[in-house]
């Protein structure tokens, strides 16, 4: 057990990372002082970066509010023939250094606030990864593992119809997120065309399928860029990929792709969860076998001896269902966060038992999570580095879609390699500079750009 409250850890940390001191630039923009809501900590966290580097005040407070915020309702037939009215959000961050960019998440919890922090962590990471992109995101609100094929479909068509006259390739391209995959882009593309009556708006949306205007290495790009980007910090980290230990928080795209990644670099993936539960052997769970299961069952639960593929007792040798509290506490190297927001509060964070944690979904620890862990001496890779991978690959669909011209699958992995690892650099650089945590460091490299920016262009009229 715990010997610490989730307050007393909070209280007895050192003031590494985001201060707890609350920026005037709240109260400046009224906001509401709710030190849970995730977008009040992400500004938080921006501003903390910010004084750093004395970012000029305009541009902090531009930064602090999104550009634009839509909210929409539409009606959408159900296979029962009764109708149901969906909420939908596009959030646009900001465009200083390009258009908008960002996913589209289908889930139950997407809310305003939340949706405003994710298009703020695009802003940060296209920046930091010199991309010519700027932040956005979007979402509806919905559980899309109740909805049958063409119920998402009928949702993903309505929905884009409904935020078609903000979106286009040049002004905001979306991309898959939590809930959302290929085939749901494809319909997003396809009813922008038939609404455009263009040949030329592959690039409205990226992360299609390979067979309409998607980029090899797209989908493992998120995955792979984690991945990349651990490798390249090794040093600075001390620790070495032979026999390294991980933990993996989520078995999605993102999870399963870095799990099978670094397992075959020779890492060892001791801990894995779900929202099906936890699984441990420490002898190793093998991602290729677990990500098989996964398909056919839909999460982790029961793999091992008693899997329904066969998959588990071939490769596992039984894996052994454990509780969260032990999972949190199962002793690693590397634990990779990659299912949401959240999860890793001062009390999660007080529990874990790593060396390192390199964040692989968006803002998947709180402020007092991320205090906790800078006193226990625990490495934060953030987000904006780590999951930047997806981004940078959609990045390079658009520009194949551009030309009417097609990567091969080494050109795609040598150039994300090739972003990342300047990401990375640039990041450390900014970390011994500034004597900071590799959070703030981040966040002041892409602040800085963002900056430059703004100085150079001014501000209309
Ligand atoms: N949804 C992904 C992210 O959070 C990818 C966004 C994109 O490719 O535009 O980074």
């Amino acid at each position: 057990m715990s010997t610490a409250t989730p307050a007393a850890s909070a209280q007895t940390s050192t003031p590494v990372g985001v201060s707890t001191r609350r920026d005037p630039v709240f109260e400046e923009l009224g906001f509401p002082p709710d030190p849970e809501n995730l977008y009040t900590q992400t500004v938080g966290t921006m501003l903390h970066a910010a004084d750093v580097i004395d970012l000029h005040h305009r541009v902090k407070v531009i930064l602090a509010q999104p550009k634009n915020e839509l909210m929409v309702h539409f009606p959408v037939r159900l296979d029962d023939g009764k109708y149901h009215l969906f909420k939908g959000y596009r959030v646009q961050h900001n465009n200083a250094l390009g258009p908008y960019k960002g996913g589209l998440r289908f889930h139950p919890d997407v809310n305003l606030d939340d949706v405003k922090s994710l298009a703020l962590l695009m802003t940060m990471k296209c920046s930091l990864v010199r991309i010519p992109f700027g932040g956005a995101k979007g979402g509806v609100k919905t559980d899309p593992r109740t909805l049958s094929t063409g119920e998402l479909e009928r949702v993903t068509r309505r929905f884009c119809t409904a935020i078609m006259h903000t979106i286009g390739p040049d002004r905001d391209i979306p991309a898959p997120d939590v809930g959302t995959n290929a085939a749901m882009m494809a319909w997003f593309a396809d009813t922008y065309a038939m609404t455009h009556k263009a040949t030329d708006s592959l690039g409205v949306v990226t992360g299609k399928p390979i067979a309409f205007g998607g980029s090899l290495g797209r989908e493992k790009a998120t995955g792979q860029g984690v991945i990349n980007t651990l490798v390249e910090l090794l040093p600075s980290l001390n620790i070495s990929i032979e026999g390294m230990r991980i933990s993996l928080q989520g078995f999605g795209n993102v999870g399963s792709w870095a799990g099978r990644i670094v397992q075959d670099l020779g890492a060892r993936i001791i801990a894995v969860q779900d929202h099906t539960g936890c699984l441990r052997n420490d002898g190793g769970i093998d991602c290729h076998a677990l990500a098989e299961h996964v398909l056919v069952s839909g999460g982790i639960a029961h793999f091992g001896a008693d899997s329904p593929t066969g998959a588990g007792a071939r490769a596992d040798h039984g894996a052994q269902a454990v509780s969260e509290e032990d999972f949190y506490r199962t002793p690693c190297d590397v634990f990779i966060p990659a299912a949401l927001e959240q999860m890793v509060r001062a009390e999660q964070a007080d529990w874990l038992g790593c060396k390192v944690v390199v964040e692989a979904a968006n803002a998947p620890i709180t402020p007092d999570g991320d205090r906790v862990l800078a006193r226990r001496g625990i490495e934060v890779v953030p987000a904006i580095l780590a999951n930047a991978g997806g981004v940078v690959v959609s990045y390079f669909e658009w520009l194949q879609n551009k030309a009417s011209q097609y990567w091969d699958a080494e050109k795609v992995d040598h150039e994300l390699n090739r972003v990342m690892v300047m990401a990375a650099r640039r990041t450390l650089v900014c970390k011994q500079k500034y004597e900071v945590d590799m959070r703030t460091a981040a966040y002041t490299s892409a602040l800085d750009h963002i900056a430059q920016v703004y100085n150079a262009r001014g501000i209309f009229p």
